[in-house]
């Protein structure tokens, strides 16, 4: 994207926090920061919590968190400041109000006395006349004394800003020159009856103040655009100085239709739950809807950094293919070091409580780990994996019970028993050597028969990590006391 102003890129994200941060805006905050960080740019971060009853604090840290744990830093925002700050929009009310005043003056905007019941009668007349929906302009022109009448009965007004006639154009960067004709565009409100600015008036006069170049964010928000422009000229901003757009596509669900609670998690949260990597999820998300030019599919943050260009984000939708993440995040957690797998581990293990913590466990935990790194897919499937290394009432899961109780089962682990009494070299090699020896060698049993029932009587469970490592992770007490433990007579 090219940047014909002389001012250093800088580009935002502006999220208005009305629940957990989802995929969509996700993706929007890594372009931005991809972007800016690319370009050497600035990348702002803002709230746009002018709506206070659906924007909560809550929601304004969860947003903050989550952008910190995906390791999308920002240069300018909430707790960095910047030179443009505040960064809050509930913080810069009198900025908002400033700019209407002026718009009134200018004649720019209006007040508007309609009542809710009016609005809505025009709007039923307008679709029962197949006519453009929207405000009409009544009060466009009002008198003195239509104006004294309404202040007499009570009437508060919003503030409008007026729309002339005519169009507005302007060159997306990801979807080419755009018009849209005002017929279409109807008069918008800057500020509600109460006092409190819209969107349209406190994004556009931000942009400006804050100095931002670029304007990265979700095609939703493209039919705003004109309204945006209708602002920055009643701030007197030369065209030259207006913001680049470039209007992401939506990203779908599985279904073709646009990714929602209905077809897909959403929530940014609820994958950090899952124990997906956030790097996984940036490698995911930024190539939805955007290439690195080949057909790599494994890309670092670093990368996605060196090679993003606006140019190769694609203009059609992307479609969020759940399985796809999921792979990348299997690759991600295999690329782990120890250290690092064992620190993103610890919190899934301590939250299901396998563990409390202590230096012991935590070895214990360490020696674990490369086992199932080859195997999972989350994070989130450890704690089940790793149990049977730490419960101090061993007992084998319901469903399990059937297969170690046959004449067949128990032979076997009546001869492992005998067997694994002996082994003096208590490593895996050690145990597998002695077990193959005696089990598939000697008897002749199929390997899957011999080691299930096995598995079964040290772990519990069918499905474990690989049974000789887990064997030598449990000790050899441990080990021939669940077996003996399994014997029933
Ligand atoms: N605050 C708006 C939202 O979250 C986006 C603002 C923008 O990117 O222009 O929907």
């Amino acid at each position: 994207m090219s940047n014909s102003i002389d001012r250093p890129v800088k580009v935002r994200f502006a999220p208005s926090p009305t629940g957990d941060l989802h995929v969509g805006n996700i993706r929007t905050a890594l372009f931005d920061w991809a972007f800016a960080r690319h370009t050497g740019g600035v990348f702002l971060f803002r709230i746009e919590d002018t709506d206070r009853l659906r924007v909560t604090d809550e929601y304004i840290a969860a947003a903050i968190d989550t952008l910190k744990w995906l390791g999308l830093n920002w240069d300018e925002g909430p707790e960095v400041g910047g030179p443009n700050g505040p960064y809050l929009q509930s913080q810069r009310l009198d900025i908002y109000a400033h700019w209407a005043a002026k718009f009134l003056a200018q004649g720019d905007a209006y007040h508007c006395y309609c009542s809710s019941d009016e609005l809505e009668a025009s709007r039923e007349a307008q679709k029962s006349a197949g006519t453009a929906p929207g405000y009409d302009g009544k009060c466009r022109d009002l008198t003195a004394e239509q104006i004294a009448e309404f202040k007499s009965a009570g009437r508060e007004p919003v503030i409008r800003m007026r729309m002339p006639d005519g169009s507005t154009t302007f060159t997306d960067v990801i979807r080419g020159e755009l018009t849209f004709e005002h017929e279409f565009v109807p008069d918008f409100v800057l500020v509600r009856a109460d006092g409190s600015p819209l969107y349209t008036l406190a994004v556009a006069v931000d942009d400006v103040l804050m100095k931002v170049t670029h304007v990265l964010r979700g095609e939703d928000l493209l039919s705003s655009t004109p309204r945006q422009i209708r602002v920055y000229q009643a701030m007197g901003v030369p065209e030259s100085e207006y913001p680049f757009f470039a209007h992401l596509p939506f990203v779908m669900g599985q279904d073709n239709a646009k990714l929602s609670k209905r077809n897909g998690e959403t929530s940014i949260a609820w994958y950090r739950e899952m124990g997906f990597l956030p790097e996984a999820i940036c490698n995911y998300l930024a190539l939805l809807g955007w290439s690195p030019g080949d057909d790599r599919e494994n890309v670092t943050m670093q990368e996605i950094a060196e090679l993003f260009t606006v140019e190769r984000v694609n203009s059609s939708p992307a479609r969020f293919d759940m399985k796809k993440l999921e792979a990348i995040n299997g690759d991600k957690i295999r690329e782990l070091s120890l250290d690092d797998f064992l620190k993103r581990a610890l919190p899934f293990l301590l939250k299901e409580e396998v563990i409390k913590g202590d230096t012991k466990e935590v070895e214990i935990i360490k020696a674990a780990l490369p086992i199932i790194q080859e195997r999972i897919v989350t994070l989130s499937e450890i704690p089940a994996m790793l149990k049977f290394l730490f419960v101090t009432n061993f007992e084998v899961e319901a469903e399990s019970l059937p297969k170690i109780a046959d004449e067949g089962a128990q032979l076997i682990l009546k001869r492992a028993l005998a067997d694994l009494s002996n082994v003096n070299d208590w490593s895996h090699a050690g145990i597998e050597a002695v077990l193959r020896a005696s089990l598939i060698e000697e008897l002749g049993l199929k390997p899957r028969i011999a080691f299930t029932a096995l598995r079964i009587a040290t772990t519990g469970s069918t499905i474990s990590p690989p049974l000789f490592e887990s064997m030598e992770l449990l000790g050899k007490d441990v080990v021939l006391t669940r077996i003996q433990g399994c014997l029933l007579g």
